[in-house]
């Protein structure tokens, strides 16, 4: 990995200034986006510099303990508030997405914006809609890449406790506790310097995983048991779950998460879909094994993308459309499919 020595020298003059500055992160926030904004968040206010999170819509209950967390402004809750942030920034943090129509709701006021615009991210094909570019995808997380700019930098004896839990979860959430895109050994050195602050890792774990509501576990339960289909010949299983589904199981933000991953965990499957029904949408988020790229499957069929081997998108069509519609897609991607679960073995 090699982040070029002349944007790190670049990042620290700007931060130097002492500019008024604004973190923001994707919609439907996840732990890496919340992690390393967060991250950021402390590490800047530790050196004297303004700084604000902006979250586009609510935080998942599972994120809500995180240091820092209450201090963000959620826009959807206050977009005045909001729009006047975006307005006054000097420079603009753009942390774990590749565009800003990722953020949904405050893309145009983002794209208008006098700030210095700086991505943080590790997903693939970035926009060139920003100023300065940190864009890695060897690394497990835009968490575990801050982690790396501000360790080149040569700052990192300034992170503190609640940074590193910051840090941590964002590691531990994008490489779903350390089981997969953690193969590079930098991902476990840095966790052990996270640790070595004196976080206590087990509670961390705790906090995001063990405090599920009951109602979440029996959704779970329900796309599983009732809502999963499995297309051995195209190594492919999916979920979907209809806005009655979600209303019968009092279904709360983030409470899908994870969901997709365990259609991957069946033998012999490599390609995991999980449709969810929105209001206007059919949400798509996609996993893969091996080679096969949801990105690119994603970025052909549900204006969406990702990384290789999670992605997401939409479909505008009603549930049985979209399935019906995702199956007949199946057949001319059979042989990619077998093909990457077998190298994948
Ligand atoms: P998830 O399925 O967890 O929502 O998303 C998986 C990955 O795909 C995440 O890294 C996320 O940033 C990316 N992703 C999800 N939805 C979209 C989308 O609509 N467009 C793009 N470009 N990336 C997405
Ligand atoms: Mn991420």
């Amino acid at each position: 990995m090699g982040i070029p020595e002349s944007s790190i020298s670049y990042l620290i003059k700007l931060l130097e200034e002492k500019l008024d500055v604004l973190i923001t992160t994707h919609y439907n926030p996840d732990g890496d986006a919340i992690g390393s904004s967060l991250a950021l968040y402390h590490f800047l206010s530790a050196r004297g510099i303004k700084a604000k999170v902006i979250i586009p819509n609510e935080l998942p209950s599972f994120l809500q303990w995180m240091p820092g967390a209450s201090e963000a402004v959620i826009y959807m809750e206050n977009p005045d508030l909001g729009n006047s942030l975006i307005a006054s920034a000097e420079l603009i943090f753009c942390m774990d997405y590749n565009g800003l129509s990722r953020v949904k709701v405050f893309a145009d006021e983002l794209r208008d914006a006098s700030a210095v615009r700086v991505l943080i991210d590790h997903h693939v094909q970035p926009e060139n809609e920003f100023d300065l570019v940190f864009s890695e995808i060897s690394v497990s997380s835009t968490s575990e890449l801050l982690f790396q700019i501000i360790d080149e930098a040569g700052l990192t004896s300034g992170i503190t406790k609640e940074m590193a839990e910051c840090f941590f979860v964002g590691i531990m959430t994008d490489t779903g506790s350390f089981s997969f895109a953690c193969n590079r050994p930098e991902t476990f050195e840095i966790a052990a310097k996270l640790i070595k602050t004196g976080i206590d890792v087990e509670r961390v774990h705790r906090m995001v995983y063990d405090t599920y509501s009951e109602s979440r576990m029996r959704l779970l339960g329900h796309s599983l048991g009732s809502n999963m289909k499995v297309l051995p010949e195209f190594a492919t299983a999916y979920i979907w779950l209809t806005m009655e589904d979600l209303e019968k199981y009092d279904y709360q933000q983030g409470d899908t998460e994870g969901v997709v991953n365990y259609a991957l965990s069946i033998q012999n499957v490599a390609v995991a879909v999980l449709f969810t029904e929105r209001e206007d949408r059919i949400r798509v988020s996609l996993r893969s094994k091996g080679d096969f790229s949801v990105n690119e499957f994603a970025r052909a069929h549900f204006n969406g993308g990702g990384h290789r081997n999670a992605a997401g998108g939409d479909i505008f069509k009603s549930m049985p459309e979209a399935l019906a519609w995702f199956e007949s897609l199946l057949p001319s991607y059979s042989s990619e499919i077998q093909k990457s679960l077998s190298n994948y073995k």
